[in-house]
């Protein structure tokens, strides 16, 4: 999988990019991630890629000519995104989408934005990782592509771990408990020390479903609710108690 990354703070992205899991996966060449400094588009001697807004108004606007040029001259994979709030919104769906594919680009904006010719003429969309506003387009990249690079076979040391996680079948993510058994008090559900598969994996689909139902209802309506094996399942393993507050018998906080 290939990603291509515009930004004019290329050493922030390289960084996170080389680090951990991701930067693993960047050497050894499961992916490919190339970053580009946009100030190599930008033809004056102070290589600016900034100029004040048509109309008047507070900070800066990313011009379009350096943005062209550079993302021209290198002719990116494509689908090639411009980052910003008023976009398609990032989620595991998309991650997927893009995993599949040969790879895709990001440009990240600065300043109050792009001037609207990127968004028009050189883009193929845009793409938002939530309703709020970052100060620059680099912490959207970064998390869209570990996001994505994570999806792609190879990266993730352990193939499975990816398929049970959040999101995965339209539910959160069972919870995690390791050793010791019983910490100051707490003791992990008996069901994960009895060594019975079977009851393992139920326990962790009704943990599923619980957490999801108490934290995230808007995920279960859009799946289509609980059918009547899930509540029976729900049950059994005592979570059909949950409305607030906890997800399951062992909760006690
Ligand atoms: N004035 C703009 C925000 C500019 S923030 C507005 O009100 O919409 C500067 C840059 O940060 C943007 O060009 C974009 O590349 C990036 N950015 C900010 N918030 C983002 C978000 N939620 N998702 C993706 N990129 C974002």
């Amino acid at each position: 999988m290939k990603a291509e990354i515009f930004t004019i703070f290329p050493e922030m992205v390289s960084m996170w990019c080389g680090a951990g899991l991701l930067g693993r996966a960047w050497q050894t060449g499961l992916v490919d991630i190339m970053v580009h400094d946009l100030r190599s588009g930008a033809n004056d001697p102070h290589r600016s890629v900034d100029d004040s807004p048509f109309g008047g108004g507070a900070g800066m606007v990313l011009a379009p000519e350096p943005v062209f040029n550079a993302v021209e001259a290198v002719s990116p994979v494509r689908p090639l995104y411009l980052l910003g709030p008023g976009g398609r919104r990032f989620d595991q769906q998309m991650a997927r989408e893009l995993a599949a594919g040969e790879g895709f680009s990001l440009l990240c904006g600065r300043y109050e934005g792009v001037d609207e010719r990127v968004a028009a003429h050189l883009v193929d969309g845009e793409v938002s990782i939530g309703d709020y506003v970052l100060a620059g387009g680099e912490a959207a990249a970064v998390a869209i592509v570990e996001a994505v690079a994570r999806l792609v076979p190879g990266v993730m040391g352990n193939t499975t771990s990816s398929e049970e996680e959040s999101f995965t079948d339209g539910l959160l993510e069972y919870p995690h408990y390791t050793r010791p058994a019983e910490f100051r008090g707490w003791r992990v559900p008996e069901v994960l020390l009895s060594g019975h598969h079977k009851r393992v994996a139920e326990w962790r689909r009704a943990a599923a479903l619980a957490r999801t139902l108490e934290r995230r209802p808007d995920l279960i309506a859009a799946r289509g609710g609980v059918s009547p094996a899930e509540e029976a399942l729900l049950a059994e393993y005592g979570f059909d108690q949950v409305t607030s507050g906890g997800y399951g018998p062992d909760r006690s906080d």
